[in-house]
């Protein structure tokens, strides 16, 4: 079988603390925007967390204003907003998110290695462009970069596995040559596994605990730390040439 050329990752919670950060910015947004404020915190982040998951449902893929996510928590909070009040949170929740947001430990230097070896690194993941581009630029990963593919490229969720059959056709590779790395099982691995993608699953956000045996059915490798990936891509490529 041919040799791993071509390395993606997913973004959040994969390569970058993006749960963290999210949280931090919910919170920022709540002590900045008085309107929020008609609630405690904690209640406010459940409501975010609530609004979340119902727009995430809603939604086959998550766009940079996500409108209709603040459109929830408004309603939830039974609060009248102006236009320019939602204008107002959307820049404040993205900008605390720039100012939070993080490159997990090994990052840089795995995306550096991966480049020197020649691999090609692409990135698979959920929503829109500019978000996603602008997390990598903030955390200095855009230029170890080639390929950016964002599901608002197919309006259709990860898990159908449509990005992955799409990022294959306009690249032109088989997908036997191809490693995914991500967080999230039915949305990074059992999809891509199911058109012929090697996948690895980084338990980097569970604090590097290995998941059930169900839920690591789709997955062919876990990693607890970046770093150990390119263990993995060696023993991929080593069993390969013999
Ligand atoms: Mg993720």
């Amino acid at each position: 079988m041919e040799k791993i050329k071509y390395i993606f990752f997913d973004l959040d919670d994969t390569l970058l603390t993006s749960r963290v950060a999210s949280l931090m910015a919910y919170k920022k947004v709540y002590k900045k925007f008085k309107p929020f404020r008609i609630v405690s915190e904690d209640k406010f982040l459940n409501i975010c967390k609530e609004a979340k998951r119902e727009y995430i449902n809603d939604s086959k893929y998550t766009t940079y204003p996500r409108y209709l996510f603040w459109k929830k928590i408004i309603d939830k909070l039974h609060i009248c907003v102006e236009i320019v009040d939602i204008v107002t949170v959307i820049n404040m929740y993205w900008n605390a998110i720039l100012e939070n947001i993080e490159t997990y430990e090994g990052a840089l230097n795995l995306l550096k290695t991966l480049k020197r070896d020649g691999y090609y690194i692409g990135i698979i993941t959920s929503g829109d462009f500019l978000s996603k581009a602008r997390k990598l630029i903030s955390c200095h990963l855009d230029k170890y970069i080639d390929g950016l593919f964002p599901t608002e490229l197919v309006i259709s969720d990860k898990s159908t596995g449509e990005i992955y059959q799409y990022v294959l056709d306009s690249l032109n590779v088989k997908a036997t040559g191809c490693v995914m790395v991500g967080d999230v099982p039915d949305q990074d691995a059992t999809p891509a596994k199911k058109i012929g993608f090697t996948t690895v699953l980084g338990t980097m956000r569970y604090g590097g605990k290995e998941l059930s045996d169900t839920t690591m059915s789709s997955v062919d490798y876990s990693i607890s730390s970046l770093d150990k990936l390119l263990n993995v891509l060696e023993r991929i490529n080593n069993e390969r040439v013999s």
